[in-house]
């Protein structure tokens, strides 16, 4: 780090403590001319790709899982509510740290996530998500929900 006052380059730290989870505060000095400094570090997000069905990749969209799940809720989940959701699954995949996530395995989350917060919006979403081939598919599925 470069002295803002003198250009020096000869600058220690004298002091870090964290701002939050994702920001350091650094109390810096300059050898040569004494000046002291603060400098901040952050965590830079980390990018989302989705791969597609059809095989394009693309950037992840939050606000695609959050439309997605208000027409399968259709107001039985509160905007709020909605946004957690987003929120949970976003983490879920930084977690995974693949360098494409298939839209496949977003669709499973949201529809596990939903599952445990209202059925009827996990049936709604579930249906329209796996593409249901045929009546017997959509069955098994209520089946499997009432158990
Ligand atoms: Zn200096």
């Amino acid at each position: 780090m470069i002295c803002p006052s003198c250009k020096s380059d000869k600058t220690a730290v004298i002091d870090s403590r964290d701002v939050d989870l994702k920001a350091i505060r650094r109390r810096r000095e300059c050898d040569d001319c004494k000046y002291r400094f603060t400098t901040y570090e952050r965590v830079e997000p980390v990018k989302l790709n989705v791969a597609k069905r059809d095989g394009k990749v693309e950037q992840f969209d939050r606000e695609k899982i959050i439309r997605g799940i208000k027409i399968a809720a259709n107001d039985r989940i509160s905007d709020p509510m909605v946004s957690d959701v987003a929120d949970e699954i976003e983490q879920k995949l930084l977690e995974l740290g693949e360098p494409a996530i298939t839209s496949k395995k977003i669709g499973n989350l949201v529809i596990s996530k939903l599952k445990k917060i209202d059925e009827i919006a996990y049936i709604r979403f579930a249906s329209v998500y796996k593409n249901f081939q045929d009546i017997d598919s959509f069955e098994q599925e209520l089946v499997k929900l009432k158990k």
